[in-house]
């Protein structure tokens, strides 16, 4: 029994550090770890302790303006329209980094705000959400993952509830690696432009990577209409990765504009 118990954690160990080590693309969702604890939802790794697990991760802890929230007393503004400029089907590689299921994309596509230029280098999905909207949660979250020169970093969140089955998704989702490190290369490239809706109203506000190290000074723009994923493609996702949703943090002194 022992034995056995012994061999279960050398495997359970060797797959969180193909997890670790597992880059998958850039900006959040990549791997960090301190001696045999590694950042996760569960157990010794989970949220409330990502803050003590390696100094780096210190704003997880002390942060002010952290991400996720809930979003609500969203306060009126003139906000200007979401300048994106996605090339078609860049999305042609999936990876199950461990801790969400990230698709990154092919250089050249961009989103100007602020007068500055981010470009997009991947994007990823948590179940549930980790923004709530009015204290509402979806059964999944896009992070559209944007940088700019400076390193700055501009993140387009984007809400799915049940319904209709999505298919520009699902040419990812036909192809969704199953174990935390791999990697693929998609049959069908995924179409930034067209997972987003038609509109791109949405609402701003400044917040944090929602994975450690948990740096802040992000952009943070909600858009405000809602995608549609199928019961079957929501427990897809949940059938790999599950509940990879950091709870939400206090907005503070933040105010979420709309
Ligand atoms: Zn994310």
């Amino acid at each position: 029994m022992r034995k056995y118990l012994s061999i279960a954690v050398i495997l359970l160990g060797a797959i969180a550090l193909t997890a670790c080590n597992e880059k998958g693309g850039k900006g959040h969702g990549g791997g960090y770890h301190k001696g045999d604890v590694h950042w996760g939802y569960t157990g010794a790794g989970s949220p409330e302790h990502w803050g003590d697990l390696d100094p780096k991760y210190i704003a997880c802890k002390t942060g002010k303006n952290q991400s996720p929230i809930n979003m609500t007393g969203m306060v009126e503004a003139d906000l200007p329209p979401l300048e994106v400029a996605y090339q078609d089907n860049g999305g042609k590689e999936i990876v199950n980094n461990g801790h969400a299921i990230q698709v990154n994309y092919a250089p050249g596509s961009t989103l100007k705000i602020d007068g500055k230029t981010f470009e997009l280098l991947q994007f990823h999905f948590h179940n549930p959400s980790e923004n709530t909207i009015e204290g509402k949660f979806f059964p999944i979250e896009g992070h559209f993952v944007h940088k700019a020169e400076d390193g700055s970093l501009a993140v387009i969140a984007l809400m799915f509830e049940e319904g209709a089955e999505n298919q520009e998704l699902q040419k990812a989702w036909a192809e969704m690696p199953k174990e935390a490190g791999a990697k693929g290369q998609l049959t069908t490239a995924v179409s930034a432009r067209a997972l987003l809706p038609n509109d791109l109203d949405y609402y701003r506000f400044t917040g944090s990577l929602t994975t450690p190290p948990c740096s802040e000074g992000v952009r943070w723009l909600v858009i405000k209409a809602y995608s549609h994923a199928s019961k079957e493609q929501i427990q897809a996702f949940q059938g790999v990765i599950k509940d990879n949703n950091r709870p939400v943090l206090p907005v503070n002194a933040r105010v979420i504009l709309k």
